[in-house]
């Protein structure tokens, strides 16, 4: 809209029900701008008022009550959108693990995690490990495994019988090679294997 289309008296905007008019007379401030036909405000003088650090902290104060007053329409309406957009979230994610804030949440995941489970943990990181040196059979019975390290009394280590790296010997990482022992003997142990 031209500012000649508009209407030049509040009563005649109301008349046509349009949102704004123009009288073409300077406001208090001196804007020579539109004003809005439901109140008479000078629209620069709102757009002023409204960018204000204050205002624009009340503007995300009512938008977070709105998404917590209405969280399951948002949190469809985002899911929808991580659905549509795995590619994106990709991104955001990978960017936001690299960030000096997202190293931290994560850093601190990893440990609250393994003072949860430290079984568990025990067990994805020698499964990870198994994986790098090719030591994890298709076959390997996964569940057995971790199992086994769930299982595992108080003060013992799961031990590879036959170590995964070993100049003479490779190890698999399978029910079958794992074994319960003491820290002292898996030190003492320290991947040695004596072929008798
Ligand atoms: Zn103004």
């Amino acid at each position: 809209m031209t500012i000649s289309t508009y209407a030049k008296k509040r009563s005649a905007a109301k008349s046509l029900g349009a949102k704004r008019y123009f009288t073409g007379k300077p406001c208090k401030q001196g804007h020579i701008s539109t004003r809005f036909t439901c109140s008479g405000t000078c629209c620069e003088c709102l757009f002023i008022r409204s960018n204000t650090p204050e205002a624009k902290i009340q503007k995300y104060k009512i938008a977070s009550l709105r998404i917590k007053n209405n969280k399951e329409k948002y949190n469809k309406k985002a899911r929808d959108w991580r659905n549509k957009n795995p590619d994106k979230v990709r991104a955001i994610l990978q960017r936001y693990r690299a960030s000096e804030n997202g190293k931290q949440v994560y850093r601190g995941c990893s440990r609250s995690y393994a003072i949860k489970f430290p079984q568990r943990r025990a067990a994805n990181e020698n499964a990870r490990r198994a994986i790098k040196i090719n030591a994890m059979p298709a076959w390997a019975d996964k569940e057995k495994i971790s199992e086994f390290y769930k299982n595992r009394p108080h003060g013992y280590h799961v031990d590879h019988v036959i170590p995964l790296v070993n100049s003479k010997v490779c190890g698999l990482h399978v029910i079958e090679n794992l074994q319960y022992l003491k820290p002292v003997d898996n030190f003492r142990k320290h991947n040695k294997f004596e072929i008798s």
